[in-house]
């Protein structure tokens, strides 16, 4: 039997982020991953998943010490252009409105889990265990008891849900869950393009939804997130490359010229997910097994690594004021800060799924003159990209600047 201070499930991203946050606060964790461990080799980055960082998530990895590797293998992109198909309307941001080096990264979600398993390597207070399954979860009013199926047994004060979308803490804990389908499917891809993308991340917004091309580290490759009606994806992922990249040009006008496919397509099924309650006894859940929104604005993992360094936060002050640090009435307090935060996302995607996708006339016109409108007003323009670098809202202390 294994004694700890926190166990977390999940070796995502954010359950890897915390593991490396609470090890700096001197807490003994130990981080259970039913997959393996992310490769510890120098090889290049496939840029297979990507996600675009903004500055808040900048601040975090350059407070865990791994930003200067991940920047180099991203793509700080300078410029952001949004238009519609067939309409006048369109809105472009610039860093340098912003006052800014860049207005976010595009960066490889496995170099990422790469990066912080190689500092976790480092730290003594943290056990890993990839590749098992966990047979039983239970929580006792002084500790949580997990067992995995090698038979190891870990008690904990803490236990934390980071096991992403489908998560086993989280319907163990019988935590209800609020969803509705999107009835999107989102299609990723590398793509290589004649013309150089200039470090511009590009979103159309099309009838059936937003197709994405992301900048990546070669000025000619970007990476696509094309989101569509499930049907429509359907027949795009049934297409041969051929017909598939005619399709990428039609729906681009061909803005990057003529490109070329150059890894598999990947669909994935878009779901809005809440869960109604985020904590029970002393389990609490981050990121996507909490929450998990469109990708249309690229701010899921943003938001995911946000609430862990909340989540972090107060741990911390309760290990500071010598309290119990999987007191229920913190992980309430954590609760209450993070789901407003994650609400106003929901909110927010949801308010630009439907305006973007409404069909009649009028709705399209007040779309364009909106989009024009906001274009020429460079205060308003800075509010809704403030929120988007996130550089507003009520942030961690741990990356305010
Ligand atoms: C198409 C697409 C594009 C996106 N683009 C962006 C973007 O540009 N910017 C952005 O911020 N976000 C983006 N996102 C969202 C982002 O990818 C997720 O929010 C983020 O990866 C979630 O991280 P996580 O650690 O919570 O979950 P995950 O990355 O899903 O990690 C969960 C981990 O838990 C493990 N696990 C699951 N069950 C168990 C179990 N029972 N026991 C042990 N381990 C378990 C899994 O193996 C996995 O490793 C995008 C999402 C999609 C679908």
């Amino acid at each position: 039997m294994q004694n700890t201070d926190v166990t977390i499930v999940g070796g995502g991203s954010a359950g890897l982020t915390l593991a490396l946050l609470l090890a700096r606060q001197q807490l003994r964790v130990v981080l259970v991953e039913k997959g393996p461990a992310p490769s510890l080799t120098d090889a290049a980055p496939d840029y297979q998943r990507v996600s675009a960082l903004n500055m808040a998530s900048r601040s975090l990895f350059q407070q865990l010490g791994i930003w200067p590797q991940l920047l180099a293998g991203a793509a700080a992109y300078t410029d952001m252009q949004v238009w519609e198909a067939d309409s006048f309307a369109k809105i472009g941001f610039t860093a340098a409105e912003q006052q800014l080096e860049a207005l976010g990264y595009i960066c490889d979600n496995e170099h990422i889990r790469q990066l912080l398993f190689s500092q976790l390597q480092q730290c003594s207070n943290v056990q890993c265990y990839f590749d098992v399954a966990i047979s039983q979860l239970k929580q006792g009013e002084r500790d949580v008891m997990l067992q995995l199926d090698n038979s190891e047994l870990i008690l904990s004060q803490l236990l934390v849900g980071a096991d992403g979308v489908n998560s086993f803490v989280r319907q163990q804990m019988q935590l209800p869950l609020t969803h509705w389908d999107y009835q999107h499917t989102a299609i990723v891809a590398k793509i290589r393009c004649a013309e150089p993308h200039q470090l511009t991340a590009r979103q159309v917004f099309l009838p059936s939804g937003p197709l994405a091309l992301l900048p990546l580290p070669d000025s000619n490759l970007c990476s696509i997130v094309w989101s569509a009606e499930t049907n429509e994806a359907e027949r795009l992922m049934a297409l041969d490359d051929t017909a598939f990249v005619q399709a990428l040009c039609a729906a681009t006008q061909a803005v990057l010229g003529p490109v070329e496919l150059c890894s598999q397509r990947q669909a994935f099924g878009l779901t809005m997910r809440y869960a109604s309650r985020w904590q029970r006894g002393r389990v609490v859940l981050v990121a996507d097994a909490a929450h998990s929104i469109h990708p249309l604005a690229g701010q899921g993992m943003n938001l995911g690594l946000m609430d862990v360094a909340a989540l972090a936060q107060l741990i911390g002050a309760q290990q500071a004021a010598g309290e119990d640090i999987g007191a229920n009435p913190m992980l309430r307090r954590y609760e209450r800060w993070r789901k407003a935060e994650a609400q106003s996302m929901i909110v927010a995607m949801e308010a630009f799924k439907r305006g973007f996708t409404a069909k009649p006339p009028l709705a399209k016109l007040l779309r364009g003159l909106g989009l024009v409108a906001t274009d020429r007003l460079p205060w308003l323009k800075q509010q809704l990209m403030a929120h988007a670098l996130g550089l507003k809202g009520d942030l961690p202390e741990l990356v305010k600047n």
